[in-house]
């Protein structure tokens, strides 16, 4: 009988965002990813989700470190949080370090945190845990795969990934390494991207877009042009500065990630952009429109990014308009649609042109679709799958492309976050379940939870309704008030009548409930919120959030 291994899932199994698994063995932990998700927006005033570290937190002592497939946000963007309460060190390839680095750094956690680089192809063992990471193509450079060696075989995790035989730094998805582990050890147990399950076909190559970028600077010959795109897609930012480049423009950068991104890629020699190419952003006004290009941040349209500012024409160092061209390279994620939309009518309403995914292929997803995923199915072979990394309907329709490519149902796995898998010389089977729920970040604080959540949602929806009264503490009789303040439940200057026979509704609670003995603080409180509560509901059909303020005197 050879050991088990368990595999924790603390996020990304039913949502897009917020990745994070763990490898239990020999009873000593590995984290795999720790990434934030997006809010959406049933989450007033979020800033970020983060995964449930309830169970990391018991168990921080078993915890051996943290590998990183790549660098993107919803796989490193919680990192800081967690690096917060438990230390560890961090795994991953220099430029995943590097990304990771900046945050680690501003959350002032640089000093008790190991970056540890992993290398292409490097074998590496770390407690018990024994694992190879292979190169994988993705919309951030250096992406890794990992194989996993364990008593139960190998267990390969396919990171955020595509099948790119093109891509703009050579470096492809290793297939033949991962062919080679198939072939010798053979994968017991296969997790892979789920993002693009439902889309079928073969994504583009990185490179297609080099060409269409280049095709519209040409266009647009004699015009400023102002390119948007997420700060890690290197690859994306050196196709649009070879295009720059190519039609004699000077680049700037715009936005602090940007700048950050593209200084430290340079510096890694991932970027390449002659010194004399390069601007800051200060200078860009003395040039012709004609040789400007701006790559700046907000191609997501967040409301106070670079991007988001030029399009309601506050943008400090840059104002676009009549004769300028805006190229978002870029799609917008889930839940993002609304703010991109706002971002593109108001560059329009300014006058400027703007080049958008719907209408020019400037953009290719980094996450591999049906063809690319079946092709994973059929070099890998694996004995045992489990969809990971997408919504719940996504992982469905990986599961069945598994069972398409030969993997018996019986040993295809839908789990979902806070499941637990054993995986035993029996096979593979759920074990127990852990808290995995939605961690809300506002501001710098840690959760708000889902109280504070429910009641953005009922101001938001339905207004509020405030109750001041005092009474006397000894006979519970209303010396003042009652007064209803109200916002967002009716307009109160039009409303004296409905406020009016509200007051008289809740006087007349307090006072039966004075009558019956109650003088108790809480009682009348109770008594106000109820009586107003249901004056609310039957006259307006509505349910504000009501607030009784009961004052003793
Ligand atoms: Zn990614
Ligand atoms: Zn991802």
């Amino acid at each position: 009988m050879a050991d088990p291994v368990r595999i924790y899932f603390l996020g990304g199994l039913g949502e897009i965002g917020r990745n994070c698994a763990c490898l239990e063995q020999e009873a000593r932990l590995l984290l795999l990813d720790c990434g934030l998700m997006f809010p959406d927006v049933d989450m007033p005033g979020v800033d970020l989700v983060l995964p449930d570290f309830t169970w990391l937190r018991e168990n921080a002592d078993r915890l051996e470190g943290c590998l990183l497939t790549h660098g993107h946000e919803d796989h490193v963007g919680a990192l800081t949080y967690l690096l917060r309460e438990i230390s560890f060190p961090v795994y991953g390839s220099p430029l995943t370090l590097g990304l990771a680095r900046n945050r680690i750094e501003e959350g002032g956690l640089l000093d008790r945190t190991e970056l540890i680089p992993v290398v292409d192809g490097e074998r590496r063992q770390v407690g018990p845990f024994d694992f190879e990471v292979i190169p994988v193509t993705h919309s951030v450079p250096h992406g890794f795969a990992t194989a996993f060696y364990t008593p139960q075989g190998v267990i390969l995790h396919s990171g955020d990934f595509k099948l790119d035989l093109t891509p703009v730094d050579g470096r492809i998805t290793d297939l033949g390494r991962i062919g080679a582990i198939a072939d010798g050890h053979g994968i017991r147990l296969l997790l892979a991207d789920s993002t693009n399950a439902e889309e079928p076909g073969h994504t583009k190559s990185e490179r297609s877009v080099g060409r269409v970028l280049r095709d519209l600077f040409i266009a647009h010959a004699g015009k400023s042009i102002v390119t948007a795109c997420f700060a890690s897609n290197l690859h994306r930012i050196q196709q649009i500065a070879d295009a720059a480049v190519g039609t004699d423009r000077i680049i700037a950068t715009l936005g602090r990630s940007m700048a950050k991104n593209v200084a430290l890629a340079r510096q890694m020699g991932l970027i390449d952009i002659p010194e004399e190419r390069i601007v800051d952003i200060e200078k860009i006004g003395d040039l012709d429109p004609g040789r400007v290009c701006v790559i700046s941040t907000g191609s997501q349209g967040e409301p106070m990014s670079a991007l988001a500012l030029m399009a309601a024409g506050e943008n400090k160092w840059l104002r676009v308009g009549e004769g300028d061209v805006v190229i978002l390279s870029s799609h917008a994620i889930p839940g993002n649609e609304y703010d991109v939309n706002k971002v593109i009518d108001g560059l329009y309403r300014l006058g400027a042109d703007v080049v958008h995914s719907g209408l020019a292929d400037v953009h290719v997803t980094g996450h591999a679709m049906q063809e690319e995923l079946k092709t994973l199915l059929a070099i890998t072979r694996p004995e045992h799958f489990i969809p990971v990394h997408g919504e719940f309907r996504h992982l469905t329709h990986h599961a069945r492309l598994a069972m398409q490519m030969g993997v018996a149902s019986d040993n295809v796995i839908l789990a979902e976050d806070g499941d637990v898998v054993e995986l035993s010389d029996n096979g593979i089977e759920f074990c127990e379940e852990i808290p995995a729920g939605f961690l809300y970040v506002d501001g710098i604080v840690g959760d708000v939870g889902h109280g504070v959540l429910r009641d953005r949602r009922v101001l938001s929806e339905e207004g509020v309704v405030v109750v001041v009264v005092t009474v006397d503490s000894r006979t519970g009789e209303v010396l003042t008030g009652p007064e209803i303040i109200t916002r967002g439940w009716v307009y109160a200057p039009e409303a004296d009548g409905l406020l009016e026979e509200a007051k008289q509704a809740v006087l007349a609670s307090l006072e039966s409930a004075a009558d019956e003995g109650a003088t108790d603080f809480e009682t009348l409180k109770r008594h106000a919120r109820q009586a107003l509560g249901r004056f609310v509901s039957e006259r307006t059909k509505r349910r504000p959030m009501i607030v009784p303020v009961v004052m003793e005197v």
